[in-house]
Protein backbone atom coordinates (compact mmCIF):
# COMPACT_ATOMS: atom_id res chain seq x y z
CA UNK A 1 0.00 0.00 0.00
CA UNK A 2 1.36 3.20 -0.96
CA UNK A 3 0.10 6.74 1.04
CA UNK A 4 1.08 8.99 -2.18
CA UNK A 5 3.20 12.25 -1.61
CA UNK A 6 5.00 13.03 2.04
CA UNK A 7 7.69 14.98 3.15
CA UNK A 8 8.19 18.12 1.35
CA UNK A 9 5.78 16.69 -1.24
CA UNK A 10 2.05 17.71 0.46
CA UNK A 11 0.33 16.97 -2.83
CA UNK A 12 -3.26 18.66 -3.38
CA UNK A 13 -4.57 20.62 -0.92
CA UNK A 14 -4.28 23.66 1.42
CA UNK A 15 -3.69 24.40 4.72
CA UNK A 16 -4.05 21.79 7.47
CA UNK A 17 -5.87 19.69 5.03
CA UNK A 18 -3.26 17.94 2.60
CA UNK A 19 -3.20 15.08 0.54
CA UNK A 20 -0.28 13.47 2.14
CA UNK A 21 -1.91 13.47 5.31
CA UNK A 22 -4.85 11.90 4.41
CA UNK A 23 -3.47 9.16 2.03
CA UNK A 24 -1.13 8.53 5.03
CA UNK A 25 -4.41 7.92 7.26
CA UNK A 26 -6.25 5.91 4.38
CA UNK A 27 -3.10 3.88 3.97
CA UNK A 28 -2.59 3.14 7.71
CA UNK A 29 -6.47 2.42 7.66
CA UNK A 30 -6.07 -0.32 5.02
CA UNK A 31 -3.51 -1.92 6.09
CA UNK A 32 -5.61 -2.28 10.10
CA UNK A 33 -8.00 -4.10 8.24
CA UNK A 34 -6.13 -5.99 6.03
CA UNK A 35 -4.07 -7.33 9.35
CA UNK A 36 -7.19 -7.40 11.44
CA UNK A 37 -8.69 -10.33 9.64
CA UNK A 38 -5.13 -12.30 8.81
CA UNK A 39 -4.54 -14.10 5.53
CA UNK A 40 -3.04 -11.23 4.10
CA UNK A 41 1.16 -10.06 3.91
CA UNK A 42 0.72 -6.21 3.80
CA UNK A 43 3.38 -3.40 3.49
CA UNK A 44 3.53 0.25 3.37
CA UNK A 45 5.53 2.23 1.23
CA UNK A 46 5.87 4.74 3.78
CA UNK A 47 4.27 5.07 7.41
CA UNK A 48 5.85 8.72 7.96
CA UNK A 49 5.96 12.09 6.93
CA UNK A 50 8.54 11.41 4.33
CA UNK A 51 9.32 11.64 0.23
CA UNK A 52 9.74 8.60 -2.19
CA UNK A 53 10.48 8.95 -5.41
CA UNK A 54 8.24 7.33 -7.78
CA UNK A 55 10.35 4.74 -9.09
CA UNK A 56 11.02 3.58 -5.05
CA UNK A 57 7.27 3.01 -4.06
CA UNK A 58 6.70 0.77 -6.99
CA UNK A 59 10.13 -0.70 -6.34
CA UNK A 60 9.36 -1.67 -2.64
CA UNK A 61 6.45 -3.31 -4.06
CA UNK A 62 8.88 -5.35 -7.18
CA UNK A 63 11.51 -6.20 -3.91
CA UNK A 64 9.04 -7.61 -1.94
CA UNK A 65 7.16 -9.73 -4.68
CA UNK A 66 3.98 -8.24 -3.98
CA UNK A 67 1.18 -9.61 -5.35
CA UNK A 68 -0.52 -6.04 -6.19
CA UNK A 69 0.52 -2.59 -5.79
CA UNK A 70 -2.46 0.13 -5.12
CA UNK A 71 -1.33 3.68 -4.59
CA UNK A 72 -3.51 5.83 -2.63
CA UNK A 73 -4.29 9.75 -3.61
CA UNK A 74 -7.09 12.22 -3.39
CA UNK A 75 -7.77 14.24 -6.12
CA UNK A 76 -8.25 17.85 -6.49
CA UNK A 77 -9.60 20.79 -9.21
CA UNK A 78 -8.89 24.41 -9.86
CA UNK A 79 -12.43 25.32 -11.17
CA UNK A 80 -15.50 23.48 -10.90
CA UNK A 81 -16.65 21.09 -8.19
CA UNK A 82 -15.94 17.41 -9.26
CA UNK A 83 -16.42 15.11 -6.39
CA UNK A 84 -15.71 11.49 -6.17
CA UNK A 85 -13.59 8.59 -6.52
CA UNK A 86 -11.99 7.32 -9.39
CA UNK A 87 -9.77 3.97 -9.96
CA UNK A 88 -6.72 4.44 -12.65
CA UNK A 89 -4.51 1.78 -14.03
CA UNK A 90 -1.66 1.85 -16.64
CA UNK A 91 -2.35 3.36 -20.03
CA UNK A 92 -1.21 1.83 -23.19
CA UNK A 93 1.12 4.67 -24.00
CA UNK A 94 2.38 4.03 -20.52
CA UNK A 95 2.69 0.19 -20.82
CA UNK A 96 4.68 0.53 -24.73
CA UNK A 97 7.07 2.84 -22.58
CA UNK A 98 7.85 0.95 -19.99
CA UNK A 99 8.60 -2.46 -22.20
CA UNK A 100 10.81 -0.13 -24.43
CA UNK A 101 12.42 1.25 -21.32
CA UNK A 102 13.30 -1.89 -19.57
CA UNK A 103 14.66 -3.64 -22.94
CA UNK A 104 17.05 -0.27 -23.80
CA UNK A 105 18.57 -0.82 -20.38
CA UNK A 106 21.88 -0.89 -20.41
CA UNK A 107 23.69 -4.64 -19.50
CA UNK A 108 19.95 -5.08 -18.35
CA UNK A 109 20.36 -7.43 -14.97
CA UNK A 110 16.51 -7.18 -14.22
CA UNK A 111 14.79 -10.09 -14.04
CA UNK A 112 10.82 -9.69 -14.65
CA UNK A 113 8.43 -12.72 -14.03
CA UNK A 114 10.97 -14.80 -12.75
CA UNK A 115 13.17 -14.30 -16.16
CA UNK A 116 16.50 -13.05 -16.56
CA UNK A 117 17.01 -10.22 -18.84
CA UNK A 118 20.10 -10.07 -19.01
CA UNK A 119 21.37 -12.82 -21.91
CA UNK A 120 18.51 -12.19 -23.69
CA UNK A 121 18.71 -9.69 -27.14
CA UNK A 122 16.96 -6.43 -26.85
CA UNK A 123 14.86 -7.86 -29.04
CA UNK A 124 13.91 -10.88 -27.23
CA UNK A 125 13.41 -8.48 -23.57
CA UNK A 126 11.36 -6.55 -25.01
CA UNK A 127 9.05 -9.29 -26.27
CA UNK A 128 9.08 -10.99 -23.01
CA UNK A 129 8.63 -7.35 -20.89
CA UNK A 130 5.73 -6.69 -23.05
CA UNK A 131 4.28 -10.19 -22.16
CA UNK A 132 4.68 -9.65 -18.74
CA UNK A 133 3.83 -6.45 -18.74
CA UNK A 134 0.28 -7.56 -20.88
CA UNK A 135 -0.60 -10.05 -18.19
CA UNK A 136 -0.12 -7.88 -15.18
CA UNK A 137 -1.68 -5.13 -16.93
CA UNK A 138 -4.86 -7.47 -17.52
CA UNK A 139 -4.59 -8.44 -13.48
CA UNK A 140 -4.22 -4.61 -13.10
CA UNK A 141 -7.60 -3.92 -14.94
CA UNK A 142 -8.93 -7.14 -13.22
CA UNK A 143 -8.72 -5.45 -9.48
CA UNK A 144 -9.71 -1.75 -10.71
CA UNK A 145 -13.08 -3.85 -11.47
CA UNK A 146 -13.07 -5.67 -8.17
CA UNK A 147 -12.69 -2.16 -6.36
CA UNK A 148 -15.66 -0.60 -8.01
CA UNK A 149 -17.34 -3.90 -8.02
CA UNK A 150 -16.95 -3.63 -4.31
CA UNK A 151 -16.55 -0.12 -3.70
CA UNK A 152 -20.20 0.70 -4.79
CA UNK A 153 -22.52 1.49 -2.34
CA UNK A 154 -20.24 2.05 0.10
CA UNK A 155 -17.51 4.65 -1.69
CA UNK A 156 -19.06 7.46 -3.88
CA UNK A 157 -17.50 7.25 -6.79
CA UNK A 158 -17.18 9.89 -9.74
CA UNK A 159 -19.46 9.34 -13.23
CA UNK A 160 -16.58 7.02 -15.33
CA UNK A 161 -14.68 5.73 -12.33
CA UNK A 162 -12.25 3.45 -14.22
CA UNK A 163 -9.52 5.65 -15.47
CA UNK A 164 -5.50 5.21 -17.37
CA UNK A 165 -2.86 7.15 -17.51
CA UNK A 166 0.88 7.12 -17.91
CA UNK A 167 1.72 7.16 -13.74
CA UNK A 168 5.16 6.57 -13.33
CA UNK A 169 4.09 4.94 -9.97
CA UNK A 170 2.13 2.22 -12.07
CA UNK A 171 4.90 1.02 -14.39
CA UNK A 172 6.19 -2.36 -12.63
CA UNK A 173 6.17 -4.92 -15.49
CA UNK A 174 5.26 -7.40 -13.12
CA UNK A 175 3.07 -5.98 -10.12
CA UNK A 176 -0.55 -6.06 -10.87
CA UNK A 177 -1.08 -1.66 -9.75
CA UNK A 178 -3.58 0.65 -9.42
CA UNK A 179 -4.17 4.51 -8.47
CA UNK A 180 -7.01 4.90 -6.43
CA UNK A 181 -8.28 8.54 -6.50
CA UNK A 182 -10.02 8.31 -3.02
CA UNK A 183 -12.43 11.59 -3.56
CA UNK A 184 -11.57 15.74 -4.37
CA UNK A 185 -9.55 16.74 -1.45
CA UNK A 186 -10.63 20.41 -3.58
CA UNK A 187 -14.52 18.99 -2.61
CA UNK A 188 -15.25 19.45 0.85
CA UNK A 189 -18.00 16.57 0.93
CA UNK A 190 -15.22 14.06 -0.26
CA UNK A 191 -12.62 16.00 2.07
CA UNK A 192 -15.01 15.70 5.41
CA UNK A 193 -16.06 12.36 3.83
CA UNK A 194 -12.67 10.77 3.82
CA UNK A 195 -11.82 12.50 6.95
CA UNK A 196 -14.60 10.97 8.68
CA UNK A 197 -14.06 7.74 10.77
CA UNK A 198 -16.95 5.99 9.18
CA UNK A 199 -15.50 7.17 5.77
CA UNK A 200 -12.28 5.86 6.11
CA UNK A 201 -14.22 2.76 7.36
CA UNK A 202 -16.01 2.37 3.94
CA UNK A 203 -12.55 3.19 2.11
CA UNK A 204 -10.63 0.17 3.61
CA UNK A 205 -13.56 -2.42 4.05
CA UNK A 206 -14.41 -1.70 0.42
CA UNK A 207 -10.82 -1.59 -0.78
CA UNK A 208 -9.88 -4.83 1.40
CA UNK A 209 -12.39 -6.75 0.68
CA UNK A 210 -11.76 -6.38 -3.23
CA UNK A 211 -8.20 -7.15 -2.56
CA UNK A 212 -9.24 -10.25 -0.86
CA UNK A 213 -11.24 -11.21 -3.80
CA UNK A 214 -8.54 -10.65 -5.84
CA UNK A 215 -5.90 -12.62 -4.13
CA UNK A 216 -8.04 -15.71 -3.89
CA UNK A 217 -8.47 -15.43 -7.44
CA UNK A 218 -4.85 -15.31 -7.79
CA UNK A 219 -4.45 -17.97 -5.87
CA UNK A 220 -6.50 -20.29 -8.16
CA UNK A 221 -4.57 -19.43 -11.00
ZN1 LIG B 1 -1.76 12.65 -5.44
Amino acid sequence: IDAGHGGFDPGAGQGSIREKYLTLMLARRLRDELLAKGGVRVALTRDDDRYLLLPERSGIARRLKADLFISIHADSVEAGDASGASIYTLSERGTTETAQRMADRENGADRVNGVLLQDKSDAVSAILVDLSQRETQAQSEEFARLLLREGLGRIRFREGPLESAAFVVLKSPDVPSVLFESGYISNAGDTARLLSPAGREAFAQATAQAIRVFLARQSLR
